[in-house]
């Protein structure tokens, strides 16, 4: 039987078939959409989920990076995270990362905060956030290779977040509980996880903004069938009333992606294929013309509130 994944509705309102795209198997899965708050989901979680997660799935891939290429990195998250330094200012500007620093300052996090990154792939945004400064990072994922710890302050163990039992200041989800199984049975596990008046930080694609509308089932961040499920805003919020938190800040962070991934998608193009974007191909079927027109066009839905990602504050209360 249907439940939804978000607000435990019944009813459904419509279907879909979704076909795998980033790797171009084009395996078909069939999604609903909930009457209620229109998250939609998988009808079907496949038995062999693993099978789209091969050795090259994106999260998987730690990049060994040059100095500079790693100092101009720190430089650019220091300034998002004080909102201060001009060398950051001027990195940020012309090498575009998603503001994560911005979000940590804006829930107030310290740098000896506990804070646990759930779905962390191989760490590369704790490598980030230890090299510059914080000192009591974890990261769980249950495709990871097994318990290491790297670096004093940096641990990472293979598992879900119902195998955590230590408390934190922060629980980020960057985009891992689209993911997931069960969100609600994840959340109410972060809630006994978090210190009181704490934050759970979701960085999640988002149902219902400009792309989704305009792209439907080629909308790339659809993602069948790692996406189990992607909500809405409305999801969201029933969420966090079902599992102890208050829905405080929503913050848009979409990209030029939405653009070209869901065109190559409706010209069938994979995001892995010698004409993809994605690995900049001098044979993409963009000209530089339209990719910048994407990105100022990205910048306007995030300012609209209708991009196709977000950053969800939850406080536990
Ligand atoms: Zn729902």
């Amino acid at each position: 039987m249907y439940i939804c994944k978000y607000c435990n509705n019944k009813a459904v309102i419509n279907y879909f078939i979704l076909r795998e795209m980033m790797f171009g198997l084009r395996d078909e899965f069939e999604y609903v959409e909930c009457a209620n708050c229109n998250s939609i989901q998988i009808v079907e979680i496949p038995s062999n989920l693993a099978k789209y997660y091969p050795p090259n799935y994106l999260s998987f891939e730690l990049k060994h990076e040059n100095k500079l290429k790693n100092w101009l990195k720190l430089k650019r998250f220091d300034n998002s995270y004080t909102a201060k330094g001009l060398i950051g200012k001027i990195v940020k500007k012309i090498w575009w990362a998603p503001p994560i620093g911005d979000f940590l300052r804006i829930a107030n996090i310290r740098l000896t905060d506990a804070i646990l990154d759930v779905g962390s792939g191989e760490g590369e945004l704790l490598f980030l956030m230890h090299q510059y400064g914080f000192s009591n990072l974890s990261g769980i994922d249950p495709f990871i290779c097994g318990s290491k710890n790297p670096f004093k302050g940096l641990n990472f163990f293979k598992g879900s977040i119902q195998d955590v039992n230590e408390k934190y200041d922060l629980i980020m989800f960057n985009h891992s509980l689209e993911h997931v199984a069960d969100p609600i049975k994840d959340l109410l596990k972060a809630a006994t996880l978090l210190n009181p008046n704490k934050y759970v930080l979701i960085r999640i694609p988002v149902v219902g903004g400009y792309a989704w509308r305009t792209y439907g089932v080629n909308w790339v961040q659809l993602d069948a069938p790692r996406h189990l499920s992607i909500p809405t805003v409305t999801g969201i919020r029933e969420l966090a009333a079902l599992t102890g938190f208050s829905l405080d800040k929503v913050i848009y962070e979409s990209w030029d992606f939405q653009f070209w991934g869901s065109e190559q998608f409706q010209n069938d193009i994979p995001l892995h294929d010698n004409r993809s974007l994605w690995f900049k191909s001098k044979e993409s079927i963009f000209s530089k013309k339209q990719i910048k027109d994407y990105k100022k066009k990205a910048k306007q839905l995030n300012q609209n509130n209708d991009g196709d990602m977000a950053c969800f504050f939850l406080r536990k209360l």
